[in-house]
């Protein structure tokens, strides 16, 4: 039996407190699982920075987003500001983000929400890299502030899209590839993704697992741990493969290529 190529999980938190005690095994594990490459979303200062110097430290297998989630948009003063574009410049950064809006949540104010927003995708033109895109209930403000910005953008991704087809529609008319996380493995809340992933066109598929959130739902035997990690993401790529009705090789061989083209990321 070959082997399905190498892949890459687009988007995990590995700086998450979560991981302390076990960072190597958990991209141990992942390596093993054929999770060769990963990019590590940086979802704050902090957390940025976090990333940026382990991605630096591995750099034949990390990279690293640099941004403000929405959450925590309220953090996003002038210094974090120009704290986040300098790290942003960095080689091992290959996106801006995680941004966007969440009027889900509603944790930060949304104008603020939507001030951050802007203020990193105009970071984003600035340094010449894609964004790394996140939105919950905010669908109508979020496309309006991307037309905005879409001829200056070098490119970007929805990142762990959970929403209809119509969405992904807008989403893909603005140019974005679409990151599809361990959601769709979800019996009842993962239902329609399914459906809405065989409209999707192969080229801007990405995968992702998000981890340590959103442990795929359907793997047996169940994990001990609630936690998520990357070596799940061959299972992720095999529910969608089959949803799609393709080849997990072929989907394997597409979604890394897709990767790949984002981000820049050449070896
Ligand atoms: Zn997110």
């Amino acid at each position: 039996m070959t082997s399905p190529p190498a892949l890459i999980d687009i988007g995990l938190n590995l700086a998450h407190d979560s991981f302390d005690q076990d960072r190597e095994a958990v991209v141990d594990r992942a390596r093993q699982a054929g999770v060769s490459r990963m990019v590590i979303t940086g979802s704050s200062l902090p957390s940025t920075r976090w990333a940026v110097d382990f991605s630096r430290a591995h750099p034949e297998t990390f990279r690293a987003t640099s941004g403000m989630h929405p959450h925590h948009a309220t953090d996003l003063d002038a210094p974090t500001l120009s704290a986040l574009a300098s790290l942003a410049e960095d080689p091992q950064v290959v996106a801006v983000g995680e941004c966007g809006l969440d009027y889900f949540r509603d944790i930060s104010p949304r104008d603020v929400q939507r001030t951050a927003f802007e203020r990193q995708l105009d970071l984003a033109v600035r340094v010449q890299k894609p964004v790394f895109l996140h939105q919950r209930d905010a669908h109508e403000d979020f496309v309006a502030i991307l037309r905005d910005f879409r001829s200056r953008l070098t490119g970007g991704v929805a990142h762990c899209f959970t929403a209809g087809v119509n969405e992904a529609r807008a989403y893909l008319d603005l140019g974005l590839y679409i990151g599809i996380t361990g959601w769709i493995c979800d019996e009842r809340r993962g239902h329609h993704l399914r459906e809405v992933v065989r409209h999707i066109p192969a080229e801007r598929l990405v995968i992702e697992t998000d981890a340590p959130y959103l442990l795929p739902r359907d793997l047996r035997p169940k994990p001990a741990s609630r936690r998520n990690e990357p070596m799940y993401l061959p299972h992720v790529l095999e529910a969608i493969a089959q949803t799609r009705g393709e080849s997990v090789v072929q989907l394997a061989a597409t979604t890394t290529a897709n990767a790949v083209r984002l981000f820049n990321w050449t070896t």
